[in-house]
């Protein structure tokens, strides 16, 4: 596998394999690898045949009262799980090759990132955006892998793609987790053992929710109710948002008709965890 940290020598090597009939996949990621990654490792190689993955803790995505400088990192470890994954190519820019000098340029998607976790995290998904076109431009990779797990990251740059013509298709890999329901995260390390345990209501509540679904429930805030009401038996769960969207417009639904997003956000102590529930869909 290759390591790089500078742009040129990544647009170097993308030319040389495009040169040689191959296909970029790329996998974004902030690092901190785990399973869920590595599932994105996996379908990148189903579907491309040079695998190329970065690691970049993008400060522009932090809010000034979130988890930049805390967040986890171990790069070395990244790297062997990678390499024993079957990526060719890993990208770890500094923060200043990324960012060289004053950014006067943005990407913003609106509409759909004021709701879910854009309405809570302002500021996010621009940065999200801003980083995830760099990267596009980088690699112009042919397709690019991202979590269901982050629902509406998938969501928005979908539409980023669609609305400026780039020229990569997305490709949605589910939610991987652990054995007890949940869903793999780097800020999973957070958890104290209590916190730990109780993080499962998550997962639980989400399972509620499509117990009722199989039955054929199709009232969106009876499900919502249900989510919240499981959740409100753990104490140490605090619940950010509830919510029962169209998973491609982010529109809020009444009814389910056929294809639903049931997306949470909950602080367990001080760690805010994501969860969700992709209905009617299978990826
Ligand atoms: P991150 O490093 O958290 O920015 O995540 C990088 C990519 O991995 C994103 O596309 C995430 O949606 C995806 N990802 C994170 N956790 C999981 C998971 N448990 N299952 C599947 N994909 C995941």
């Amino acid at each position: 596998m290759i390591v790089v940290d500078k742009i040129d020598d990544v647009r170097k090597i993308v030319k040389k394999q495009k040169s040689q009939g191959m296909s970029i996949g790329l996998v974004p990621t902030m690092g901190y690898l785990h399973e869920g990654h590595l599932s994105l490792v996996k379908k990148a190689k189903e579907n491309s045949d040079f695998v190329c993955a970065s690691i970049f803790v993008n400060p522009i995505q932090f809010g000034p009262n979130e988890d930049y400088d805390k967040y986890p990192r171990d790069v070395k470890r990244d790297v062997k799980l990678l390499e024993e994954n079957g990526c060719d190519l890993v990208f770890i820019p500094s923060v200043e090759e990324m960012y060289p000098n004053e950014r006067l340029t943005t990407v913003s998607v609106s509409k759909i990132t004021n709701k879910l976790c854009g309405a809570y995290r302002p500021g996010h998904f621009v940065g999200v955006c801003t980083v995830v076109t760099k990267l596009f431009n980088i690699f112009t990779p042919d397709i690019a892998v991202f979590g269901q797990k982050d629902a509406q990251q998938v969501a928005v740059i979908k539409k980023m793609v669609d609305d400026l013509n780039i020229p990569v298709k997305i490709i949605k890999a589910p939610i991987v987790r652990e054995k007890d329901g949940l869903a793999l995260s780097s800020r999973n390390i957070y958890l104290d053992a209590d916190e730990r345990k109780a993080a499962l209501v998550l997962s639980k509540s989400l399972k509620e929710a499509k117990i009722m679904l199989e039955k054929g429930e199709k009232n969106a805030s009876l499900i919502i109710n249900i989510v919240k009401e499981v959740l409100k038996q753990e104490p140490l769960c605090e619940i950010q948002y509830v919510s029962c969207v169209h998973p491609d417009t982010l529109e809020d639904l009444t009814t389910i008709d056929d294809r639903a997003l049931i997306a949470l956000a909950c602080y367990i102590g001080k760690t805010r965890l994501i969860d969700n529930l992709l209905w009617g869909e299978d990826i």
